[in-house]
């Protein structure tokens, strides 16, 4: 039964054991690293106080049972000194009580007393001195000790016969002599004096012994007791060397001592372990003192103690310091931990394949960007030698070349191109770089690879270069000229074909092109620091963002006009550049100049025609002046051949004549003025002068076909700065075409009317101007005519060029102004047609530029 219960308390415990091992592993794994770091640190912390303090324990107990142990010695010691003194006491008191029985018998002189008393201090050293007095005190027989061993000998010149210095004259009854004397006296029996000192360190006790005879005192034995040797012979020598014996007088000073007197006199007697008895014989005033010698075995224990109590220190001075460097460490740990974190979450991040080797070339690393790279897994790739799977098979050769370079570390720097299969067979383009991997020791262990796949890179970058090159052909097809020219330097950037063609490559027909003939480039720096100085501190995006500047530019020494489309840009270094795009414009400004040429001319045949037009009118016109002059002349001939004529009518006849001459002179000199070739000349103008004008000429044209007309021109009107003649032609062009059709409809005489308004315009988007508007009463145009009214040579007349109103549209517009046409409505019926154009009021200089280039 016994032996069964037994396994199965085993198998409990230990069942309990691996229990709380699990609980406390659990507890311990719930605990977080800082608090495991602490709790390793606190444990031996506290096991090593735990250990200071059962040693402090110990120590403080052995301290205790020594110290007890001790007094009892001490006390054993005493008790056994204290016996042996007593002894040494009675012994020679039965002596002295045998001899006062012989001198109470007077069976002994004084001689015969000196000779025993001389024996028994020779056999007792204590006993300094014996006296036999009598009743009154007075000495019978003195004996000092001549004992050699005795503490003080006896004063030079001192005979056995001699009376002791202190029995020499009478004491005072306080004397502890005097009180022992009187109390044996008294009571008749032996008494002991109080301890007294006879000399400096010498102290005794005297014993009276009194002799008495038939009852009554006839004399007393004196002894003197010397402490000193009465101690130190009942000192055993093992009992000195154990403890300090000493005997005190009831002052508690030292009288006697084993250890010597001076030394131990002014020792504090509480702090050793001490036993103190009265002796017997003499009473409380002589005390027995032993005190234990603690010095030795106090200093090992208490070394032996610090010893372990500095241990304890340095231990837990040691595991403070282990536990800094721990937590230095666990910092140093965690630092390295988030390191390598970071590290690995950058090195999965990236897209950069990476892969490690050793110096054989066996694969010892790859990050997972190689693996979803080339499609194999680590297992596939880790510790192979090549070829590697990720070889293509057809360049194993060029692979296995590249490899033995990589291995002898003569890749070059920029990496090399290589081409990777992947696991599925498909291969891509890839750069790798390598590096060698270095350990702490400084020793190279391997090599690192990084594969990039610029496939995608390399894809961009044909496509860039074909965009380039598509780029480049576009630009040096150009028939345009585009240079690229810094302005801080005037450095040329960039020509293409056209303007290498042209200039060659010179800067300074950039600057040419852009207009700065007096500020070319130039490779004096002074100059050019001035030049940067012409952007007139403007920066370079306020620059940039400008947009096109566009001129037209004659270059005289090349006689080519040039079309400039400028625009400043920042180049791909960041310098602030312009650009100039110049097209060759010289045939279209020839163009131009003869199309403005003809026009020119067409504008002044238009004028002869009109005037040959209008040619019948005005003959009939100049033929009622010359008429009338005709008749003025005949009529004066005739009445000067007369006679009859005085002389102030024939001055009035002549006035009239000549008003009439001046009327045709004034007529001719009006078409003239109109028909003859000039310049386009463009200069202030009143649009009353205008219309006067205009109306002159017209009125001929308009009196011949029976048309009224009506003018009104608007007061305080702005001048227009026009060329006069064109806007006159183009307002007789409008008056005569009105008046042709009022005339050609053969409109009743009420609708032969035309009205001409000149009046202020204005428009939000052309600002202010002038409207001139021509109303006739004719049939207005129809729908097909109106739509053709401005086509050159488009006439609904049989005898009409139809080119009045193309000119007139022109004229116009080179003024910037419109002309519109549109027919007059009475209700249904259309009651005539009304044309009118604008000029803009104010400065045109803009449109003066193109003519002065
Ligand atoms: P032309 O007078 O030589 O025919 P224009 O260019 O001056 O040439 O005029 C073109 C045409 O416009 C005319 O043939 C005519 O049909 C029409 N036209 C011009 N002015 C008027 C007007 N006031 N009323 C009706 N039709 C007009």
């Amino acid at each position: 039964m016994a032996s069964d219960q037994a396994p199965a308390s085993f198998l409990t415990l230990r069942q309990r054991w691996s229990q709380s091992r699990m609980a406390l592993l659990t507890w311990w794994g719930h605990l977080s690293p800082a608090r495991q770091d602490r709790m390793a640190m606190m444990v031996p912390l506290f096991s090593v106080l735990l250990f200071l303090a059962a040693i402090a324990t110990s120590f403080w107990y052995l301290h205790n049972e020594e110290e007890e142990r001790e007094q009892e010695s001490i006390k054993r010691d005493i008790e056994l000194v204290h016996q042996q003194m007593r002894l040494q006491l009675i012994d020679a008191q039965e002596h002295w009580v045998q001899m006062s029985h012989e001198v109470i018998a007077h069976h002994i002189t004084p001689a015969q007393f000196l000779t025993q008393a001389q024996q028994q201090m020779r056999s007792h050293p204590e006993i300094l001195g014996m006296a036999w007095l009598d009743a009154e005190r007075h000495g019978r027989a003195y004996a000092l000790s001549t004992n050699p061993t005795n503490a003080t000998p006896p004063p030079e010149g001192l005979s056995s016969a001699a009376e002791p210095s202190y029995l020499s004259a009478e004491p005072p009854a306080s004397h502890p002599a005097s009180q022992a004397f009187q109390r044996a006296a008294d009571t008749h029996l032996l008494s002991y004096s109080e301890p007294f000192a006879i000399e400096p360190g010498q102290t005794v006790f005297q014993v009276h012994l009194p002799l008495v005879e038939h009852g009554t005192l006839t004399g007393m034995l004196v002894a003197d007791i010397d402490v000193e040797p009465l101690l130190m012979h009942a000192v055993p020598t093992e009992i000195a060397g154990r403890h300090v014996l000493s005997l005190r007088n009831s002052q508690g000073e030292v009288i006697a001592s084993t250890a010597g007197i001076p030394s131990h006199a002014i020792r504090p007697p509480t702090r050793l372990l001490s036993y103190a008895i009265p002796f017997a014989p003499v009473g409380p005033s002589l005390q027995l003192r032993g005190e234990g010698y603690r010095t030795s075995p106090n200093l090992i224990g208490n070394t032996l103690f610090w010893m372990v109590v500095a241990l304890s220190v340095l231990t837990v001075w040691t595991l403070f310091g282990t536990w800094r460097h721990m937590k230095r460490r666990l910092q140093i740990q965690r630092t390295l931990v988030q390191e390598t974190n970071f590290r690995r979450a950058m090195e999965n991040s990236m897209p950069t394949g990476m892969r490690a080797m050793d110096m054989q070339g066996r694969i010892t690393y790859v990050n997972p960007a190689f693996c979803s790279m080339t499609g194999f897994s680590e297992a596939d790739l880790i510790s192979y030698l090549p070829p590697f799977p990720y070889w293509p098979l057809e360049r194993i050769e060029e692979n296995s070349r590249l490899f033995q370079q990589e291995l002898s570390g003569r890749t070059p720097a920029g990496g090399v191109e290589v081409k990777i299969q992947r696991k599925d067979g498909s291969q891509f383009d890839a750069r790798m770089y390598v590096s060698p991997l270095i350990d702490p020791q400084g020793e190279q262990t391997g090599w690192m690879t990084s594969v990039t796949n610029i496939t995608e890179a390399k894809r961009v970058r044909d496509q860039l270069t074909a965009a380039h090159e598509r780029f480049t052909t576009v630009l040096e097809g150009l028939d345009a000229a585009v240079s690229v020219c810094t302005v801080s330097h005037g450095e040329l950037l960039f020509v293409n074909r056209s303007y290498r063609m042209w200039f060659n490559t010179d800067p300074r027909w950039h600057a040419l092109l852009a207009g700065q003939q007096d500020n070319l480039p130039t490779t004096n720096p002074a100059k050019q620091a001035e030049n940067i100085d012409d952007l007139g501190g403007l920066s370079i995006t306020e620059l940039t963002d400008a947009g096109v500047d566009s001129h037209e530019v004659c270059l005289h020494a090349m006689n080519k006009w040039f079309d400039v489309r400028a625009r400043y840009l920042q180049w791909t270094d960041g310098r602030l550049v312009q650009m100039l795009i110049a097209t060759d414009i010289t045939e279209r400004r020839r163009f131009e100049e003869q199309a403005a040429l003809q026009a020119e001319r067409a504008q002044v045949s238009s004028r002869l025609i009109t005037m040959g037009e209008m040619a019948s009118s005005v003959a009939h016109e100049l033929n009622q002046p010359l008429t009338a002059i005709t008749n003025y002349c005949s009529g004066m001939v005739s009445r000067v051949k007369a006679g009859s004529i005085d002389q102030d009518t024939l001055i009035g006849a002549l006035e009239k004549t000549s008003r009439q001459a001046q009327r045709a002179g004034q007529i001719i000199h009006r078409i003239r003025a109109f028909v003859k070739k000039s310049e386009p000349q463009r200069q202030e103008a009143k649009a009353s002068q205008i219309v006067e004008n205009a109306l002159e000429l017209a009125g001929i044209e308009l009196r011949r076909r029976s048309v009224t007309i009506h003018s009104y021109v608007a007061q305080r009107l702005p001048s227009l700065h026009v060329d006069p003649i064109l806007i006159e032609q183009v307002l007789l062009n409008l008056l005569k075409n009105a008046a042709e059709a009022i005339d050609t409809a053969q409109m009743p005489k009420n609708r032969r009317h035309i009205e001409l308004r000149v009046t202020p315009r204005h428009k939000p988007d052309q600002g202010g101007m002038i409207e001139f508007s021509v109303s006739d009463t004719g049939p207005g145009m129809k729908d097909d005519v109106a739509g053709r009214l401005y086509e050159a040579f488009f006439s609904t007349k049989a005898d009409g060029l139809g080119i009045g109103l193309s000119l007139c549209r022109s004229i116009i517009e080179s003024h910037q102004g419109r002309i519109t046409a549109e027919n007059i409505y009475n209700g249904e019926a259309i009651s005539g047609c009304r044309f009118s154009f604008t000029l803009p009021v104010g400065n045109l200089a803009d449109s003066s530029k193109h003519a002065a280039q």
